[in-house]
């Protein structure tokens, strides 16, 4: 399952730039990652402050 961005996003920015494929962007509120580019890498996961982001699975 890929990774998902809670509403706990700060919109901080920082888990955009670890994304090896490119999947993060920023969206209305808050970041968000595209499920289909997504290949559970967990390297945004790292960064987040917030632990925002999270296992689908
Ligand atoms: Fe990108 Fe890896 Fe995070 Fe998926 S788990 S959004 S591939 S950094
Ligand atoms: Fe949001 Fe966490 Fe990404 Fe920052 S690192 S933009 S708080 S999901």
């Amino acid at each position: 399952m890929p990774y998902v961005i809670t509403d706990e996003c700060i919109a901080c920015g920082s888990c955009e730039s670890e994304c090896p494929v490119e999947a993060i962007s920023e969206g209305d509120d808050k970041y968000v990652i595209d499920s289909d580019k997504c290949t559970d890498c967990g390297a945004c996961m790292e960064v987040c402050p917030v632990e925002a982001i999270v296992s689908g699975a």
